[in-house]
């Protein structure tokens, strides 16, 4: 399988503008030629075409060939993607900014691999770049690629490394099908007819208040400065380096809250997932302020494909399954009214439960049997932390590697 792994990088600062710098200009001017061919002779160029051209006129001489090549090819690719999109929309426009820096490309024939260590080729005459993997990798099967990009939130440089890990997607264990419901105050319920599991991560919402209210003092203290004053510059600074820190946070905890959702499903001896379908919850429907801010708090997009390869990863699919009237709806007997609280309870036959769960259990229906409401809310309620904090902190003094820890269960 194909996985892509952030790492820290150590390249000079000035050394890594200069490569990116390069791979923008080589970008730029096959972009450039492209264009004015079409504007003088009205046709496109053909890739290999404009490649050979740029090679003849401008030759680079200290780089690895392929390292051009794939500056070169960063501007069709990016017309492919365009020719892609203008299919849904019209007004799609091909690729037509030049860039000065772009991301640097090594091709798997400019990298070697030495047991931790990844030499990075610069062709002849310009010294080679290493990059120290971390040991998880050391028996990677190919290191298929290797970037190197500008965190611009974190103003640094990280590499990426794009690895074939030599292992091949599990079978499923079973054929059973469990559905997801993402939520507010739990991240998400994950579940069958039987037994439903609550992903529990209080910590996401509580690094969200934290890093908002932080953001709110920046904010105040930057309105009392003069434009441009050496102070307001370090208030900026600070400000990008918070939203830095809280962008990494909350990816982890992306991921292992999907990472949970997916050995529950394993657990669950499940074939598919199905999550409820909600591309189209923020926009159309006019919600609250409040509730906007709530709903677009969890990027479900990310989530999903986050799930999708973990899932694929253990051989189960992911389906979406349109998600209407599923938190509205009794299990027991299909009466409908809009819950409020955290607990669901229907005045017709006096069913109560939790409110995620009752949406978990009607997305399943949804899925089974065509509409919500035909599935008894399941009678097991586990609970479950993705990660447990403290754990993780003494895991960053120790290097350890935190795994994921599950809590008390039988509660309804
Ligand atoms: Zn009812």
């Amino acid at each position: 399988m194909i996985r892509t792994y952030r790492l820290p990088c150590t390249v000079p600062r000035s050394l890594a503008d200069t490569l990116n710098l390069e791979s923008g200009r080589l970008y730029t001017q096959v972009l450039v030629t492209h264009w004015r061919i079409v504007r003088k002779q009205g046709h496109w160029l053909r890739p290999g075409t404009a490649e050979k051209l740029n090679d003849f006129f401008n030759p680079v001489k200290r780089w690895h060939a392929h390292t051009i090549d794939a500056a070169q090819q960063g501007f069709y690719k990016a017309c492919t993607t365009a020719k892609a999109v203008k299919k849904l929309d019209p007004d799609a426009k091909y690729p037509h900014w030049p860039k000065r820096f772009r991301t640097t490309i090594w091709k798997h024939t400019a990298i070697k691999k030495a047991g931790l260590v990844l030499t990075l080729s610069n062709g002849k005459g310009t010294p080679s770049l290493s990059v120290r993997l971390p040991s998880h990798l050391a028996d990677v099967l190919r290191v298929l690629e290797v970037r190197l990009v500008y965190d611009k939130r974190a103003r640094r440089y990280t590499w990426h490394v794009v690895v074939e890990n030599g292992k091949h997607p599990a079978e499923a264990t079973g054929r059973n099908v469990v559905s997801v419901d993402l939520g507010e105050i739990h991240p998400a319920v994950v579940g069958d007819a039987e037994e439903a599991t609550l992903i529990t991560c209080r910590e996401r919402r509580h690094e969200a208040q934290g890093h908002a209210k932080r953001l709110a003092r920046l904010t105040q203290a930057l309105s009392r400065t003069t434009k441009g004053s050496r102070r307001a510059k370090k208030l900026w600074r600070t400000t990008s380096r918070i939203k830095a820190q809280h962008a990494r946070v909350i990816r982890d905890l992306e991921h292992k809250v999907s990472r949970a959702i997916v050995e529950v499903a394993v657990e669950r001896q499940a074939s598919i997932i199905v999550m409820g379908d909600v591309r189209d919850i923020a926009d159309g429907v006019d919600l609250s302020k409040q509730t906007n801010q709530k709903i677009s708090g969890w990027n479900h997009g990310k989530i999903r494909a986050l799930i999708t390869y973990k899932a694929a990863a253990e051989g189960i699919t992911v389906t979406l399954q349109d998600e209407h009237y599923t938190s509205q709806t009794c299990p027991q007997c299909g009466h409908r009214h809009k819950p409020r609280g955290r607990v669901y309870t229907c005045g017709q036959c006096g069913f109560s439960g939790h409110r995620d769960v009752v949406g978990q259990v009607n997305i399943l229906s949804a899925y089974l049997h065509g509409e919500p409401g035909k599935i008894t809310a399941p009678a097991t309620v586990k609970h479950r932390m993705p990660h447990n904090l403290r754990l993780m902190r003494r895991c960053r003094d120790t290097g350890q590697v935190p795994r994921a820890c599950s809590l008390e269960t039988d509660h309804v």
